[in-house]
């Protein structure tokens, strides 16, 4: 087993870009391990029994600023535009989300130029000038009312943390607009890979010099390989430490997929339900993949405290304890060359795009390891 250059635990975005870059640019022999039986990590997408694509760990909408990532992608994709619209569901009706004038005509029931709304939220905002935490941080923005209709209960599910006790940007990252703009986000790049993710994510790593191995514990194998110039670690960090200082807690998601008969079920692609059923949001990815069908996947999320590690919790109780570990990983890092990077192994939400950046850079980093061994 001393055959590779590289070894990656984790064939997600980080371990792919990392794998293929390896293979390509230093033409690296490189194994890529991962103990879900797919690659592609939590973008994964799949066919789902009635012949409709889904996207098996949550929607995933690709968004950028960073046209590098977006060129880097490229190569190994086609895009079709990302129809990325949300709505929420409160007082038994649908309204756009984020909050855009049309929400505020429709939740307030009058007509707003883009002056006048931006008085009537200033007459709304509860002023905080410098707001602690996530509710503070919306009742300046829009005040109280549309905190309670559309964030409050939203977060509570989500979280089960009240956003009194959530740092300001948990909240913070959803826009509010004074416009009738009414895409979810505001990114330059708003595409999705015509294929699937997990097709594109194929392309990257199809290269003799990768072997992908699934269905395989990295902990299971660590002891018996000794790769040559290096190991990426994507994994969870506490796991990789045998938890020595304390579990890091993930919040997860169930989901829920219920077919339905007919070519759309709802009206875009994402409905948050902050006040209404146990489950927070509703999904049918095939606003976003234009597949044409005759029927359709909905998929009902449930937030949950145990599973698959999905979202790192926002407390500053956490965020130390990953402070601590850090000083391990950079111990890893400068004695056996194991390079911590992503989601899981640096507790930290990451978009798709900004942990390809992440990758992008580690890689830098570890093709200059060659150097000094030579
Ligand atoms: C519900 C949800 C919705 C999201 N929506 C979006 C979105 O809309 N847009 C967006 O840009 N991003 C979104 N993301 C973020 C995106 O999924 C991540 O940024 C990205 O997947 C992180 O890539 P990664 O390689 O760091 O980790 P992951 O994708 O988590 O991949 C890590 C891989 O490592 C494997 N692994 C872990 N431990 C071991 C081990 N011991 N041995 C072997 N293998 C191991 C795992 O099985 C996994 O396949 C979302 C994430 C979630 C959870």
């Amino acid at each position: 087993m001393d055959f590779w250059d590289l070894v990656i635990c984790g064939a997600g975005p980080v371990g792919c870009t990392i794998a293929e870059r390896a293979s390509r640019e230093m033409k690296w022999r490189v194994l890529l391990v991962d103990k879900r039986n797919h690659i592609g990590g939590n973008c994964h997408d799949s066919y789902h029994d009635s012949g409709v694509l889904i996207h098996n760990y949550g929607p995933h909408y690709f968004r950028t600023n960073n046209k590098t990532i977006f060129d880097y992608l490229s190569k190994f994709t086609e895009w079709i535009p990302g129809n990325y619209f949300v709505k929420s569901y409160t007082r038994g009706e649908l309204f756009d989300f984020p909050i855009n004038i049309k929400t505020l005509e429709q939740f307030y029931n009058c007509d707003l130029t883009v002056k006048d709304a931006e008085n009537f939220v200033e007459k709304l905002r509860v002023c905080i000038s410098n707001p602690a935490n996530s509710e503070e941080f919306v009742i300046n923005k829009v005040g109280r009312e549309l905190y309670e209709a559309f964030y409050l209960g939203y977060t509570l599910k989500q979280w089960e943390i009240h956003p009194k006790d959530l740092d300001a940007s948990v909240c913070g990252r959803i826009p509010v607009r004074f416009n009738k703009d009414c895409r979810y986000s505001d990114y330059k790049y708003q595409v999705s890979p015509k294929h699937g993710f997990t097709k594109m994510f194929q392309n990257m790593i199809n290269n003799p010099l990768i072997s992908v191995m699934l269905n395989t514990d990295y902990k299971e194998i660590k002891s018996s390989i000794s790769p040559r110039i290096a190991t990426v670690y994507t994994g969870a960090v506490d796991e990789y430490f045998d938890y020595k200082l304390g579990k890091l807690p993930w919040r997860s998601l169930d989901f829920d997929y219920q077919e339905f008969q007919q070519p759309y079920k709802q009206p875009c692609v994402q409905i948050n339900y902050p006040n209404d059923f146990d489950y927070t949001r509703t999904v049918e990815i095939k606003h976003v993949t234009g597949q044409k069908s005759h029927n359709t996947i909905v998929a009902y999320e449930y937030s949950k405290s145990c599973g698959d590690p999905y979202y790192p919790v926002p407390e500053q109780k956490n965020l130390s304890l990953y402070q601590r570990y850090e000083d391990l990983i950079a111990s890893e890092q400068s004695e056996k060359n194991i390079f911590f990077v992503g989601r899981l192994a640096t507790y930290r939400y990451y978009n798709t795009d900004q942990v390809i950046e992440e990758a992008l850079k580690t890689f830098d980093k570890i093709s200059k390891l060659q150097e000094t061994q030579n």
